[in-house]
């Protein structure tokens, strides 16, 4: 595998000159700046990537979905056999541990296969065919027919937290390109020589197998500028985005603005509650301690599916819980968070949270620790219900290994609170069979607020499959009809496309009468492989 750096842009097959302005990428655990530099791309990039993408596109669009399937094998194969040197680079560019980086890779390749898989499975397509009646009165019926096909070139912004499973070779670029679109990566600026092995990754596995120039291009930069001039750029027909609710929010009102708008998959920032009912509580609260504490410090709590708020009924057992739960985070160490920035995000969301009138911080704020200035320690807040629903600033997410606690004095206060959340990723209750027949209120209030709800478990962890679903109301994502994980990912970058009265050999394959690919089709209202 590649493994010299050069800090330079892929555009398609080539790499971009060096530029005026360049930053070396840091080491978050010890502030030492990395080699090499990273040149931001130009205006000039920008343009050159997205006319590769766009005459890309008229070929990969028309790739069968085996050709499509063969190349993320290939990205999956490379990946692995470069991995060694992409963990290593990735651990010096994020502080994350290298297990945690191992179970990445293998979720990254995983993901890729699983798209290969679902493209050879070909039902993704969603082909319908309604044949026409021209005996049909009053009006005869036309032959109508659908399936889906590509937007076009996807600007995928990567995430800081996944530097490996949403990053450049992530769920986005994986859906994206199974669904035949060329991807521009604007890679996130906390791993950039982690992003530059994989994107010679996705190169080389483009160029062996005889991929368009310009299926995958990555411009360095910063997102207000790079980021914005592609979001804007007329060639880009969407966009997916990982980050927080600032920048997602800007990219949407870019694209919004555009004279032809274009969809944005932004997914931002979420608290994820979590509902421990009164048997559960009652039977096993230091051990939900436990769960909760070990859910809130994964990974130094960067998780966009970390708990950051809880709700507990007052009482006894709610008082052994927290009890359980302060000593907890009162012996956690420090950790190192991905970036400084990042840190210090997170130490301003805990002072904001310090200063509410009605809200305690349990245990003692203790000082930021090493040189670098990306020592988090963990935080737990608690409040009451009452201040909770004053505070709409208590929703804020708060990006690290903290959580607030809120006491509720009855179930009826826990329904009020639920009710007024945001859209969110996840919600999760841990009850007893008991708790959730007596809850059918609270639990019919979070189906409206998230995309995926748990139940005695903990929210951290997202399997990649096909019933997954990674996305939730505004403002979790910019639209919580769709999801960034799992197979279903795929229709972000697809669009419907019907043919009416089109003879049968002027028909795509797919919706052929003669049905040559053996597709799972729905023909007159009946599912089949007919
Ligand atoms: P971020 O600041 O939103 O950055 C994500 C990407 O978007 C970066 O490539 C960034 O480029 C770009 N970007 C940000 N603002 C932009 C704007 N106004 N216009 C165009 N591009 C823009 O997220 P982050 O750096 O990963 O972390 C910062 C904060 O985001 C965290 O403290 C946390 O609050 C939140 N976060 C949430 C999640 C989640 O899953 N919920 C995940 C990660 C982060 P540049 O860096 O070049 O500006």
């Amino acid at each position: 595998m590649h493994t010299k750096l050069e800090g330079l842009s892929i555009l398609g097959y080539a790499r971009a000159n060096r530029s005026e302005r360049a930053s070396p990428a840091v080491n978050p655990a010890t502030g030492a700046e990395l080699e090499p530099k990273y040149f931001a791309a130009t205006p000039q990039d920008v343009e050159t990537a997205a006319q590769l993408a766009a005459k890309a596109f008229k070929q990969y669009r028309s790739w069968t979905p085996k050709q499509r399937a063969a190349l993320l094998r290939r990205i999956a194969d490379f990946f692995e056999a470069g991995a060694s040197a992409i963990i290593e680079r990735a651990n010096q560019e994020t502080a994350l541990a290298v297990p945690r980086l191992q179970g990445e890779t293998a979720r990254t390749c995983g993901q890729l296969r699983l798209f290969a898989t679902l493209l050879e499975a070909e039902w993704w397509q969603d082909a319908r065919i309604d044949h026409g009646d021209p005996a049909r009165k009053p009006v005869p019926k036309p032959d109508v027919r659908s399936m889906l096909i590509a937007l076009g070139p996807v600007a995928v912004f990567s995430s800081s937290n996944f530097p490996l499973a949403f990053s450049v070779a992530g769920g986005d670029t994986a859906s994206a390109l199974a669904a035949g679109c060329p991807v521009i990566v604007k890679p996130h600026q906390g791993h950039p020589g982690t992003s530059e092995l994989v994107g010679l990754v996705i190169t080389q596995a483009a160029r062996e197998c005889s991929a368009p120039d310009g299926i995958f291009s990555m411009l360095y930069g910063p997102g207000r500028e790079v980021g914005v001039a592609l979001v804007k750029h007329p060639l880009v027909k969407a966009v997916g985005f990982t980050g927080s609710r600032a920048g997602g929010r800007a990219l949407m009102d870019a694209a919004a603005a555009r004279p032809e708008p274009i969809p944005v998959y932004a997914e931002m920032g979420s608290i994820n509650p979590v509902f421990f009912l009164p048997r559960a509580l009652e039977a096993s609260p230091e051990t939900l301690a436990a769960g909760l504490h070990a859910s809130v410090t994964l990974g130094v709590g960067q998780f966009c599916t970390n708990p950051g708020l809880v709700f507990v009924e007052a009482g006894p057992a709610a008082e052994k819980f927290l009890q359980k739960l302060e000593a907890l985070i009162a012996g956690t160490p420090a950790g190192t968070m991905l970036t400084a920035s990042i840190c210090s995000e997170y130490y301003a969301g805990l002072e904001k949270f310090s200063h509410v009138p009605g809200v305690r911080r349990a245990g003692e704020p203790s000082a930021r620790a090493n040189a670098s200035g990306a020592s988090a320690r963990t935080a737990l807040f608690v409040t009451d219900a009452d201040t909770f629903l004053k505070q709409p600033s208590l929703m804020d997410e708060v990006f690290g290994p903290s959580t607030l606690v809120v006491r509720c004095r009855s179930h009826a206060e826990m329904v009020t609170a639920a009710g007024h959340l945001d859209g969110q990723l996840t919600a999760t209750v841990h009850g007893a069979p008991e708790d959730l027949a007596a809850n059918s209120d609270l639990l019919a209030i979070l189906e409206t607020k998230v995309g995926r709800l748990l139940c005695n478990g903990f929210p951290t962890g997202v399997e990649v499959c096909h019933a997954m679903m990674h996305g939730g109301p505004y403002p979790a994502t910019a639209d919580g009809r769709s999801t960034s994980v799992g197979t279903r990912a795929i229709t972000r970058f697809l669009r419907p496309i019907c043919y009416q009265n089109f003879p049968e050999a002027a028909l795509p394959d797919a919706l052929k009468d003669s049905n040559p690919l053996g597709l799972w089709r729905l023909v007159d209202g009946h599912l089949g492989k007919h």
